[in-house]
């Protein structure tokens, strides 16, 4: 059993992103790779790592000269001159030599001892005013991803430390695609120095439904390899080395909560209807296939966004129609005759591929999600045809992502209409009626609704995106993340114009953005109007008690004066008073 060092404690404060208290050591992950674990090597197998380190250098060299040996007289000469510069970079002693010499003075395993160096060249490049310059800071980053990999396939390498339920990583910042990577372990909770609450890395963290924080700042350098922590991802509190008496009231806690976990259980299959009797659907996001069983297991009516992009994320190829298909039709078939919506690709901004990076120099608006897709066709049809030929294997929609131009959602019908077409031409089933919807996320779409319902047959708002660009507040940065605020009158207005329009247009509204599994919102979304949400599996039996505890003829009341009042304090007294 490993014991708590014995540094002094001391407290850290970020934003909390899932609830509940984690305690538990810390573990130091990298920002360039999960992969990457942290390990003493034992003095007498220093030599034998630094051998480990060259031979892997060495295969990369060999593989860079390689393919400079095959580039075709017809390739762009930017291709020979890109593989000449990873050869200088791999060259560099900063890179080929400085490592060797971390692996000795600090005992340290080869990955480790590299990503630290390349973590310190990175820095010194994000100082570099010449953006051309700046930017060569990806090449490093990719030449070490390189020899991470040729490393890795040695078979030395430990992929995580070996008690990973009392493993807490901290991290300075993760990537939406790192994030999923957790998904095949077991760890206690998350730190991060970076993101804001409702950035992705941020949802994938809840979906994984254990305690985390993100935007604690200083977290990484702070804290060292083993220290005891506590993660209170309710109040974003990290404390480093609690003492005895810290230690035993959090224990206390986390205990409560269980119990009340455990509790919640047994409104698994009581039906959601409010004090005065109105239904609501309650429905749940996923992010790949396999969280299927957690939707089931909270007693989720449908799923009401699957992020189907997420399925396209740490690898070097793009899934096939087939691969995509085979996704889709699993979750269809665990769902049995529950809707199922499948989101098309958002791709770009913080979620991209391999070989398809063309977020432009400001991601968040730029050739993201349905203008990715409209812009290469024929991913976007075989995603469509994948998804069409699910539909025969349950009750499967389309949602189509980042709405703000009709011509946009007219383009993608052209789409769909065009993947119908293929199928029939070669005789594949698929659900002729099928449902497309459409997501309201920017306020251009929400502003201009009427036009966007006659095209559309449901709409699903994405409060996340809204807020963002209602209040230009980039949602993955921590800088920013304290003027976030999903309560703000402007997006509150938004909101409730959407449901309304919706509602009068005979077309169902439901809430997918982080707000729906949000507690302090439900009674006021429900009074205006909303009968569908959709959270993460993790949120929704909490969700469920407080609509059971609602009575809607009281919250009407209240909501319509938030409504009214543009004073946001006042519209925060107010919100007290609803959810008392
Ligand atoms: C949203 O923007 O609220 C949403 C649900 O989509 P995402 O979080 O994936 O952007
Ligand atoms: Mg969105």
């Amino acid at each position: 059993m490993r014991l708590p060092q014995s540094g002094a404690g001391f407290t850290l404060h970020g934003a909390g992103v899932s609830g509940g208290i984690a305690i538990g050591y810390a573990h130091l992950v990298s920002a360039a790779r999960l992969e990457v674990a942290h390990y003493d090597i034992a003095p007498e197998a220093i030599e034998e790592e630094v051998s480990r380190f060259d031979d892997a250098i060495a295969e990369v060299r060999g593989e860079l000269i390689g393919l400079q040996a095959n580039v075709s007289a017809t390739a762009p000469a930017e291709m020979s001159a890109f593989l000449n510069l990873n050869l200088m970079i791999l060259d560099d002693a900063q890179l080929s030599r400085v490592p060797r010499e971390l692996i000795r003075s600090r005992g340290c395993n080869a990955e480790w001892a590299l990503t630290q160096q390349m973590e310190l060249l990175a820095q010194q490049f994000e100082q570099i005013e010449d953006a051309y310059l700046r930017e060569r800071k990806n090449d490093i980053v990719q030449v070490v991803e390189r020899v991470l990999k040729a490393m890795l396939g040695t078979g030395h390498a430990p992929a995580a430390p070996s008690h990973e339920e009392n493993v807490i990583v901290v991290a300075h910042d993760l990537s939406p695609a790192d994030m999923i990577l957790f998904k095949q372990h077991q760890f206690a909770g998350f730190a991060t120095d970076l993101g804001g609450v409702t950035s992705h890395t941020a949802i994938v963290a809840r979906s994984l439904n254990i305690p985390a924080i993100v935007g604690l700042h200083h977290a990484r350098g702070l804290i060292r390899e083993n220290e005891l922590l506590i993660v209170d991802g309710r109040e974003g509190v990290l404390i480093v080395n609690p003492d005895r008496q810290v230690l035993a009231e959090f224990r206390l806690r986390q205990g409560q909560l269980d119990i009340e976990r455990q509790k919640l259980k047994s409104l698994r299959s009581t039906p959601s209807t409010t004090l005065d009797g109105v239904a609501i659907e309650l429905q749940a996001n996923i992010e790949l296939p396999q969280d299927v069983h957690a939707a089931i297991e909270a007693g989720a009516a449908g799923i009401g966004l699957f992020r189907s992009e997420f399925v396209f994320l740490n690898r070097d190829d793009l899934p096939s129609e087939d691969e995509q298909f085979e996704a889709y039709r699993k979750v269809a078939e665990a769902m049995d005759g529950r809707p199922v919506t499948i989101r098309t690709l958002d791709l770009g901004a913080d979620k991209t591929v391999n070989g398809a990076d063309r977020a432009g120099p400001n991601p968040a608006l730029g050739l993201r999600a349905i203008r990715f897709c409209l812009a290469e066709p024929q991913m976007f049809l075989a995603q469509l045809r994948a998804i069409l030929r699910s539909s025969i294997h349950g009750k499967v929609r389309i949602l189509v992502p980042m709405l703000a131009h009709v011509h946009e959602i007219e383009q993608a019908m052209t789409a769909i209409a065009q993947a119908k077409e293929q199928l029939d031409d070669l005789g594949v089933p698929y659900d002729h009626g099928i449902k497309v919807g459409g997501m309201i996320e920017i306020p251009a779409a929400a502003l201009s609704l009427g036009i966007f319902v006659k095209k559309l047959d449901f709409l699903s708002i994405g409060t996340n995106d809204l807020t963002q660009y209602t209040l230009a507040i980039d949602r993955s940065d921590d800088a920013v993340a304290h003027l976030y605020d999903p309560l703000h009158p402007a997006v509150l207005h938004l909101i409730a114009q959407t449901i309304r329009v919706g509602e009068k247009a005979g077309r169902p509204v439901a809430v997918c953005g982080e707000m729906a599994g949000d507690l302090a919102a439900t009674r006021l979304l429900l009074a205006f109007g909303l009968r569908e949400f959709s959270m993460h599996p993790a949120q929704l039996l909490t969700i469920k008690q407080q609509v059971l505890r609602t009575n809607m003829s009281q919250a009407r009341g209240i909501a319509s004066r938030i409504l009214r009042s543009d004073d946001p304090a006042k519209c925060l007294q107010l919100l007290g008073r609803l959810n008392d």
